[in-house]
């Protein structure tokens, strides 16, 4: 028999990766704040339950996928939250990007009732979801890890056993100072093009396959050339995830100044209203400083 899995947050990320645990055997039960969102999964043979509680009380491993830190704080250790309704010797897998300290308190609190936990942080986006490609960083023990396994399959390709329970999230938030950073490089190398009269599109093509390669090159810069800034994933969730970064590094008096100068840089596109572009807009702040716009064919 499958593990009946259990599946509390159903947004951009959540329904796909639900679906597939669907398609893969599993029966599921799903909760969502919005209950409408739970719809499309109730269609395809999910069950829907009333509240977290309910969820845990009904599944072997219990899956979380919200926003932030007090949001998997409430879902798990709120009033109506899983805890309360967990089995002992069950599981909560929480996939959201959240602190790693938060996540080390969560999972001490669900020892105590011997639940296990793992942090299991995707990267893949939206695409990587609908397409159960994802890369999912685990934080957790080796063996319930193992015992998992056969749902991360179903979502993911690449599953990298980190470290202890927190470990997950710090590999993830060492893959957005990445991310960032790339970001910014790229920024700066297509507004110096720009700036100097280049056809941009030319000296992307001559730098892409040498030595300043780069995944954002690749896939960020020719949308930028078309000035097609819709998100694979937003500045606010970006800077959600910078700010943890940020606390992490302040507990440890370590200094990043390449992320804390990123991070300001994106505020200036929270302060007019871009959050909701792809974290790639952050070349409009730098081409603001420069005074000019990187576009296509010139
Ligand atoms: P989303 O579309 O905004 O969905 C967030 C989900 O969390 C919604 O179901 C929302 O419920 C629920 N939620 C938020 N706060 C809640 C609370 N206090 N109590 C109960 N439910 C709550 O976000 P997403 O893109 O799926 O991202 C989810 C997580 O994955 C985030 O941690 C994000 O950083 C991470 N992530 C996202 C991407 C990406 O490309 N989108 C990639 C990698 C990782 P409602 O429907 O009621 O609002």
């Amino acid at each position: 028999m499958p593990e009946k899995v259990g599946l509390i947050g159903l947004g951009i990320m959540g329904k796909p990766m639900g679906k597939n645990v669907l398609k893969a055997g599993f029966p599921l039960t799903v909760w969502n704040r919005t209950i409408s969102r739970a719809d499309e999964l109730k269609e395809s043979g999910a069950r829907v339950a009333n509240s977290p509680k309910e969820v845990a009380e009904n599944s072997d491993i219990i899956i979380t996928i919200v926003s932030d830190s007090p949001d998997v704080q409430e879902v798990v250790l709120g009033d109506d939250g899983v805890i309360h309704g967990a089995r002992s010797g069950s599981v909560v897998v929480d996939m959201s990007t959240i602190s790693p300290q938060v996540t080390r308190e969560i999972a001490n609190a669900l020892r105590e009732k011997n639940v296990d936990m793992l942090d299991a942080p995707v990267s893949g986006g939206e695409k990587g979801a609908m397409e159960g490609t994802l890369s999912i960083m685990v934080g957790g023990d080796a063996p319930v890890l193992e015992r998992v396994r056969p749902v991360f399959d179903a979502m993911g390709k690449r599953i990298v056993h980190i470290g202890e329970n927190g470990m997950g999230q710090v590999c993830k938030l060492a893959n957005q100072i990445a991310v960032v950073l790339n970001n910014l490089s790229m920024s700066e190398a297509l507004v110096f093009a720009a700036k100097s009269g280049a056809d941009v599109s030319k000296v992307l093509e001559a730098i892409q396959a040498g030595a300043a390669g780069s995944w954002a090159l690749n896939n960020y810069a020719p949308k930028i050339l078309r000035r097609d800034f819709s998100p694979g994933f937003m500045v606010s969730l970006q800077q959600k995830d910078l700010k943890l970064v940020m606390e992490a590094a302040r507990d440890m008096n370590l200094s990043l100044p390449g992320t804390a100068l990123t991070y300001e840089l994106q505020k200036s596109l929270q302060a007019h209203g871009l959050d909701k572009e792809g974290n790639f807009a952050l070349v409009k702040v730098i081409e603001q400083l420069a005074g000019v716009k990187v576009k296509g064919e010139s």
